[in-house]
């Protein structure tokens, strides 16, 4: 790997800037760790692991005009949106290997079973992705559990890791490599050995679960799983993985929009039909939905885990609603216990 020292990373970021605009973790005055434009001075929150809000909303974001349009009398035009404004290139650094892992759900989920969403894909080509390997882990991750090693971004361009005075730089692949062109004169080539995978403090046992949760969507194990939820919707906003949106329409005199914003499966509304029918009730369905839908259904439609164990609902959820206690629970009941 190209080791890199730390006092150097704002020329490697100077270099990949090229490429687009760089977003990096940084932690807001109130704590908050966000990936926010680098700009050369920047502090970038390097120790922070995941942050608190995901990448995700840099390939598809909480909100997003979808198009605009002008009525005159009888006619109405489009505007269609420029490839520039839905999609500036752009380079994300610092991403965890559950945020990496779980652009391989979204990626399933925009781009393949018969299905194209142009925008997340315009963006997804024009992104060039920088993992940061995790040292340590917070006490809410589980990503090994859910087959995500701490230190392995397969999914990225290019993996950062931290060894302490210097900066192992690993390139994984050609877009990597052609954005770092130049950076020879950066730092030296070095025979580092990977450093050792930190161990997770929490686990959960999701062998064979996907199959096993097909015989339970009525079981009685969902009358006592989601009684503490209050339907606050955070661990969807939070999830790097959750991806439902809603479509509405703005109009202003003869002009509009239409737009697609982040929607919630734990709220009432999210299934309420317009003849006033809701096939998802109380949170009783709608918890069950959320966890069947991570860890039965779009490992059934897409073959992948919809949890990357990031642990992000469980670390901000109110009443401590903990996705690992629920596995084991939904693996005692499928196994009869
Ligand atoms: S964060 Fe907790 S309380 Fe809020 S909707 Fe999710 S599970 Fe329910
Ligand atoms: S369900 Fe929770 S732990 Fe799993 S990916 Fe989503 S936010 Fe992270």
């Amino acid at each position: 790997m190209r080791a890199i020292k730390k006092m150097d990373i704002s020329s490697l970021l100077e270099l990949l800037s090229r490429q687009g605009t760089v977003y990096v973790p940084v932690r807001e005055e109130d704590g908050l760790v966000s990936f926010s434009p680098w700009s050369p001075g920047a502090e970038i929150a390097w120790d922070a692991g995941n942050s608190l809000v995901p990448p995700k909303q840099l390939l598809f974001p909480q909100t997003e005009t979808i198009y605009r349009y002008r009525v005159d009398g009888l006619n109405v035009s489009l505007d269609e949106l420029a490839l520039d404004d839905i999609a500036p290139p752009q380079v994300l650094v610092g991403i965890r290997p559950c945020d990496v892992k779980s652009l391989e759900v979204l990626d399933a989920v925009f781009l393949t079973a018969g299905y194209v969403d142009t925008f997340y894909q315009a963006r997804r080509n024009r992104t060039l992705v920088v993992a940061q390997a995790c040292t340590k882990t917070q006490p809410t991750c589980f990503c090994d559990s859910m087959g995500v090693s701490p230190v392995e971004a397969l999914g990225a361009d290019i993996v950062l890791y931290d060894l302490g005075e210097e900066m192992g730089v690993v390139v994984q692949t050609e877009k990597g490599a052609q954005a770092l062109a130049g950076a020879e004169r950066l730092g030296q080539e070095k025979e580092v050995p990977l450093p050792k995978a930190p161990e997770c403090r929490l686990s959960a046992n999701v062998d064979g679960l996907a199959e096993r949760l097909k015989g339970h969507f009525y079981d009685p194990v969902w009358d006592e799983l989601y009684r503490k939820c209050l339907g606050c919707g955070i661990c969807t906003y939070l999830c790097p993985t959750c991806h439902c949106f809603d479509i509405d329409r703005e109009n202003r005199g003869q002009n509009g929009w239409e737009y697609r914003a982040w929607d919630s499966c734990m709220y009432s509304q999210y299934t309420l039909m317009a003849g006033g029918h809701n096939p998802r009730p109380t949170k009783k369905e709608r918890v069950r939905n959320r966890f069947l839908h991570k860890l039965q259904y779009i490992p059934e439609r897409y073959g992948i885990l919809g949890c990357v164990g990031c642990g992000r609902c469980l670390a901000k959820c109110p009443v401590n609603m903990d996705i690992t206690r629920i596995i084991t629970r939904l693996q005692e009941v499928a196994a009869g216990e």
